[in-house]
């Protein structure tokens, strides 16, 4: 049976160094600053939110949450990034995803500082991804890396196989696995034959948003298996895109979900607002 990889647990421990780093920059007059923006009401948006500031708070760092109605004109919320761009309190800056659908978000991702990106969705930032040179973290593949690490799992010359190919999750994820000298296949929903490539998988990696994709057939004996996705039953519990109990009997390590790669999301986001924060240290 696998090992499985306590996500919690480590975003936990990651939080605690944070907060003594928060605690430093505190003593030398820097006091780390996120703004939050959400617009309208999306139930599981809300969530992330909620636990963001509440993360916000456990690591002393102030956080300015905008709470905005659904019927924001992109306008109004361009307005808001500007003046936020412009607070020298500020150093952290992100808008919540999915945007109602009259609002652009890439015009949105655009319009936030490169400087207070802390989420490394604007260009810029994902350039830096590219080519392996960045401030800002991609928040969840640098979260999915810190686990690797915390299990000793060199992915140095493995096959790793990411599901999924978005902007903020499976792209960002190819990048940081090549970086460490991986051999990466990236699937998509045009991908024939997906099992015949997931079976390839030293590393595999589901960043989907489908229940039960990925089943024990499709994974390689003593694979590890990282799950991303976060999906809401009809019953209300959550799960990501693996068969968690079969997969687990075949895994050499596998990620629950909840518990896996949330928390670490949550946590590299914090990293990114205090790396921003010490920018100002002089
Ligand atoms: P997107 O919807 O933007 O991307 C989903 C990707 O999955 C797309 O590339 C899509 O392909 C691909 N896909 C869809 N169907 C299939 C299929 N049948 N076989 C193979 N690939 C398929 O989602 P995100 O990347 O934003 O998020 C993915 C999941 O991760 C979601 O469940 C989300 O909730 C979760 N998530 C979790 C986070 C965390 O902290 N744990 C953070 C962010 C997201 P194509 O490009 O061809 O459409």
């Amino acid at each position: 049976m696998a090992v499985i990889m306590d996500g919690k647990a480590l975003s936990i421990k990651l939080k605690n160094a944070l907060k003594n780093e928060v605690d430093e920059l505190k003593n030398s007059g820097v006091n780390p600053c996120l703004a939050v923006i959400i617009v309208g009401n999306n139930p599981a948006s809300k969530i992330y939110v909620n636990n963001k500031k509440k993360s916000c708070e456990e690591l002393g760092i102030k956080s300015l949450e905008y709470a905005l109605p659904e019927e924001t004109t992109e306008e109004e919320l361009l307005g808001i990034i500007d003046e936020l761009n412009k607070n020298e309190e500020v150093d952290g800056i992100l808008c919540q995803l999915p945007l109602p659908s009259h609002i652009c978000e890439k015009n949105v991702i655009n319009a936030i500082s490169p400087e207070k990106d802390v989420d490394a969705f604007h260009p810029e930032n994902v350039g830096h991804i590219m080519i392996g040179d960045y401030t800002f973290l991609p928040c969840t593949p640098a979260g999915v890396m810190e686990i690797l690490k915390e299990y000793e799992i060199d992915v140095a010359g493995k096959n790793c196989v990411v599901v999924g190919r978005s902007n903020i999750v499976g792209k960002p994820m190819t990048m940081l696995l090549l970086k460490e000298n991986a051999t990466v296949t990236v699937c998509h929903s045009r991908t024939q034959d997906l099992a015949s490539f997931t079976k390839q998988a030293d590393v595999l990696v589901s960043a989907v948003g489908k229940p039960n994709l990925i089943t024990a057939d499709m994974v390689k004996e003593n694979a590890v298996v990282i799950d991303v996705a976060i999906n809401r039953l009809d019953s209300g519990k959550l799960c990501g895109d693996v068969d968690f109990e079969n997969v687990k009997e075949k895994a050499s390590f596998i990620t629950p979900v909840p518990g896996g790669v949330g928390p670490m999301t949550i946590a590299t986001l914090m990293k990114n607002t205090v790396t921003s924060a010490k920018k100002k240290v002089k």
